[in-house]
């Protein structure tokens, strides 16, 4: 039985973040616990009833319809898209999300519009495949930890780590541009971990972002939670500095 399916009336449009980006499936399996932003915003607006309701991902049916339309038509002008914002575009365990997303992928570059992905689960090597993608998308990955007990905790339907990251290098390899986002990071009283296994471990990215933890009152309420990030931002700005990495802060309050 496939996936169930629902209707948008559009598809792409400009984030509150200032960016255009595509979200082609409602919901997510991997049910991120920090919580997840765009659960709680889909919970605020009648999307979803609850958090299991929120794991039940619904593929938007006439997404490739709507695109091409709307690059045709009133979104010709835009030049780069990032997917996903509020779903993942390579769900762990369905594999029509991560086939609607290469073909989202192909359609906007053959529009000339450039991609920048961000997954917690694998991202397939065909993303290399020069025949059907341009060169100039972004590959990303998620990667909080390295420690597989927090990812069970917090990502419990997201993909292991190292699997994350060896679908990331093998990118890498293939002469893609790839990027790790380091976000939310944890403060030591829900895990004690050291940061620089977890640099390494994405040593070889162009581009790095790393944000605190937000949303959560087992961070918010630790009154030297603003002391250590400050500390473990440096520790990346030093990382990346060293390894010619773009680097990037999240702010950290
Ligand atoms: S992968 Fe992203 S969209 Fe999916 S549950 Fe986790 S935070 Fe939310």
């Amino acid at each position: 039985m496939g996936m169930e399916r629902i209707n948008r009336k559009s598809l792409l449009y400009r984030s509150g973040l200032g960016f255009f980006g595509i979200n082609h499936v409602q919901g997510c399996s991997h049910g991120c616990r920090y919580p997840c932003y765009a659960f709680m915003m889909a919970k605020h607006y009648g999307r979803v009833r609850d958090a299991c309701d929120w794991r039940r991902p619904r593929l938007v049916g006439n997404a490739l319809a709507l695109l091409e339309r709307e690059l045709n038509g009133k979104f010709r002008a835009v030049r780069s898209v990032h997917l996903c914002l509020t779903t993942d575009p390579f769900m762990v365990g369905y594999p029509e999300v991560g086939a609607l997303s290469l073909e989202i992928v192909e359609l906007l570059n053959r529009h000339d519009v450039t991609c920048s992905l961000l997954t917690k689960g694998i991202l397939p090597i065909a993303l290399a495949d020069r025949s059907r993608f341009g060169a100039d998308n972004d590959h990303g990955i998620s990667l909080a930890s390295l420690d597989e007990d927090f990812r069970r905790r917090w990502e419990p339907g997201a993909a292991p780590y190292a699997e994350r990251i060896a679908a990331l290098r093998r990118l890498h390899e293939a002469g893609c541009r790839t990027h790790v986002h380091i976000e939310p990071y944890p403060t030591p009283n829900i895990i004690e971990q050291d940061l620089s296994p977890l640099l390494e471990a994405v040593s070889f990215v162009d581009h790095l972002f790393w944000g605190r933890w937000n949303y959560n009152a087992s961070v918010t309420a630790v009154h030297s939670a603003n002391t250590f990030y400050r500390a473990q931002a440096q520790i990346v700005r030093r990382f990346c500095r060293q390894r010619r990495i773009d680097c990037e802060i999240g702010s950290i309050g």
